[in-house]
């Protein structure tokens, strides 16, 4: 195996996958060598030239040569997992619940997957961040059950929709990004590769989060002053606290489970509530509000990419 190989600290701070070190991919009988910054790779080149037109054209370039060595600009790490995911047939797995492929790889393997042209690869890549920022409530909640995403992970997520052109993603992984507190999300956001287009998108989203968890909150407002509640100032008290709560949250999560906005209240109260809740109508307006098209437009565009309806098909499946 190779040695060439650096550890995380010599990793280049420009470097798209920071948190990541490449991973030895050397092959003693590989007919290629892939030079990318200070890292060597020893692959197939057959492989390599059967699966991507652009490495075709390059050997095609270089036919007669023994021993082809290529020196690319790419990312070492994007390269070795990409490389990986081209020999390795068991690495890169088709979507499925209880299959976690970090974002950071997934976003790598999409990058030179569009840029050496290997639409399966792009394809696949496609379908994993579909399932992690899914369109519909349901699947939504099924993704929760997912490991969660590194908070800046939705960054590259966010990143990947505007380049690689899968706006469907973004709603849902700019609502990740920016639920959690401003104080982790403003350094983040600061620091970020984001254009500005999308950085002003987050922004608007920090404010549109803010007025949906209110409207999420509104209907138990009415808590503690119904003839029908069965302790009026004990549900008076949780309702002034709860929406004190709400207005002083750094952050916003609106579509949190029911109970943040059930428990505590008697019955009855909870019952009026439930009547009166607002998370489906709250999920709606996401896209929308975020300046998106909306859900069912985005999913139309989906479906013509990646053919089918993964996020609601495949998840929880097995
Ligand atoms: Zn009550």
């Amino acid at each position: 195996m190779s040695d060439n190989l650096d550890s995380p600290s010599q990793t280049s701070t420009d470097d798209p996958c920071p948190k990541l070190k490449p991973i030895p991919m050397w092959f003693q009988d590989g007919t290629l060598l892939i030079k990318a910054q200070d890292a060597k790779f020893k692959v197939y080149g057959g492989l390599l030239s059967s699966k991507s037109s652009v490495f075709r054209d390059m050997f095609t370039l270089n036919a007669g040569v023994q021993e082809a060595v290529l020196e690319l600009e790419d990312s070492k790490v994007d390269l070795s997992y990409f490389s990986k995911a081209l020999h390795d047939i068991d690495f890169f797995l088709p979507r499925k619940l209880g299959h976690v492929t970090p974002i950071a790889i997934v976003a790598g393997i999409l990058r030179l997957s569009d840029k050496y042209d290997v639409p399966s690869l792009r394809k696949r890549a496609i379908e994993h961040l579909s399932v992690i920022y899914p369109t519909t409530l349901r699947a939504w909640d099924r993704a929760s059950q997912l490991e969660s995403p590194h908070i800046s992970d939705h960054l590259d997520a966010i990143k990947s929709a505007r380049d690689f052109n899968i706006p469907w993603i973004r709603p849902m992984a700019v609502y990740h990004f920016v639920s959690q507190p401003l104080e982790t999300v403003f350094p983040l956001l600061h620091n970020s590769n984001l254009s500005e287009q999308d950085q002003k998108q987050c922004i608007r989203a920090i404010r549109a989060l803010k007025v949906l968890q209110m409207f999420c909150g509104a209907p138990m407002r009415s808590a503690g002053n119904r003839k029908q509640c069965h302790s009026w100032s004990n549900c008076g008290n949780v309702q002034k606290n709860k929406w004190n709560a709400i207005c002083n949250d750094d952050g916003a999560d609106p579509l949190k489970i029911r109970l943040t906005y059930t428990d505590g209240f008697c019955s009855s109260c909870q019952g009026n509530i439930d009547v009166h809740y607002t998370r489906e109508k709250a999920w709606n307006m996401v896209p929308v509000l975020f300046n998106d098209e909306s859900w069912s437009q985005l999913e139309t565009l989906r479906n013509a990419e990646i053919g089918m309806d993964i996020a609601d098909n495949t998840v929880g499946v097995e």
